[in-house]
């Protein structure tokens, strides 16, 4: 057995998956949805176009699994924006270091107003974003920064640059509990591609970040692939699926999430490479669900009202709501400053009423201090 995915990565062909999975036929899928323990092939059969016509059996499914899984609750948690300073240049990104935007960096006081605001929407769970930028964003920044912030809310998520296991590991005695790290493609040359200036052009320094997470005892991994960046959303989510399943083998203490990102409007943005409708985003939470039912499927505000209303209640059990994407932007909203424009516009509490009005329990924390993870600093 190898040990790192890039082997893994090195030995899957995405032109050979992509004939496969375009070959998987109905005989495949009923075969996938019958299976008790489903295997990366099974879950390839759910993504194909030859279980479009399984969607309604699939998710039926893919709801049972939930509720045995999860019950009726859905966790809530809400980005805050640190900043916007960016060193890379992503063809799809409005922070991008090209991109004349204003750029912004809280301070200790403006994230404490942020974190007030956050706090008095009711969240104590939080996902901390910047850019990417080590040298004005990087570790000193987050030493200083994160046992305050991690002192008002009972868990703590980041999405920054890629960091190093030992990194990970001294953030993680401040109170960090999970990392969101995207491969935004899994195809080396669409990858090459899309990201043109900085450190994120190392495709492998990111391929490997989650296996740093792992080695550095992170409890919860955010995986995701950008949808529409490659011409194939679907070979680009099975190699996820193989991402996942690689990683829960060997880092099998930590829990993982899945995101489902689809390319939004920004400043300079692209147009998405493929097209994902809103029938096939369903049939892929769904088949992530089949396929790994005790991980967390999370929904952003990039979505709209009436798609999350409709399909939360069938396999998702993490939202973002009422989500700024500009630092400071909870506290002093300046749209002028966001990564991207979200889709549903509603508030916090206005999205736990719709989840309540579906018979869902919205639970605002992640986890719970008495339950024995403690910050250091604590
Ligand atoms: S996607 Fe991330 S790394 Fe790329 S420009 Fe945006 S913030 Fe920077």
């Amino acid at each position: 057995m190898k040990n790192e995915f890039r082997d893994r990565w090195q030995a899957m062909n995405w032109q050979d998956i992509t004939l496969s999975l375009y070959g998987k036929t109905g005989v495949d899928v009923q075969r996938a949805l019958a299976s008790q323990r489903r295997s990366a092939n099974d879950f390839m059969a759910l993504i194909s176009p030859a279980a479009q016509p399984y969607l309604e059996q699939m998710a039926q499914e893919a709801q049972r699994l939930t509720r045995q899984r999860f019950g009726h609750t859905v966790g809530l948690y809400a980005p805050l924006y640190l900043s916007n300073l960016c060193s890379n240049d992503c063809t799809y990104c409005g922070f991008s270091m090209s991109n004349r935007i204003k750029r912004k960096t809280l301070n200790a006081e403006e994230i404490n107003r942020e974190c007030d605001a956050l706090s008095a929407m009711g969240y104590q769970h939080v996902l901390l974003v910047t850019g990417e930028h080590q040298q004005k964003v990087g570790m000193d920044y987050f030493r200083q920064h994160l046992p305050l912030i991690r002192q008002k809310f009972s868990s703590l998520m980041m999405e920054v640059q890629p960091l190093s296991t030992e990194d990970y590991a001294g953030l993680k005695t401040l109170g960090l509990d999970g990392v969101m790290v995207y491969q935004e493609t899994y195809n080396a040359l669409t990858y090459q591609q899309h990201h043109l200036k900085g450190h994120k052009q190392d495709f492998f320094w990111r391929l490997a970040t989650p296996e740093r997470l792992g080695q550095a005892g992170i409890d919860k991994i955010g995986l995701g692939a950008l949808i529409g960046l490659s011409k194939d959303w679907r070979t680009d989510c099975y190699f996820l699926a193989e991402h996942l399943s690689f990683l829960q083998k060997r880092y099998w203490q930590s829990r993982y999430s899945i995101s489902f990102p689809r390319l939004r409007p920004c400043a300079g943005g692209i147009q998405p490479a493929s097209l994902m409708d809103d029938p096939q985003l369903v049939q892929l939470i769904c088949a992530f669900r089949l396929f790994a039912p005790e991980v967390e499927l999370s929904l952003s505000t990039r979505e709209s009202p009436y798609f999350r209303d409709r399909v939360v209640p069938l396999a998702i059990n993490s939202v973002s709501a009422g989500s700024k994407t500009q630092p400071g932007g909870y506290a002093n909203a300046k749209p002028e400053l966001e990564q991207f424009s979200p889709h549903d516009n509603r508030s916090p509490q206005q999205v736990a009423d719709a989840l309540s009005a579906r018979g869902l329990q919205p639970v605002w924390k992640d986890w719970d201090k008495y339950l024995g993870r403690t910050a250091q600093n604590q």
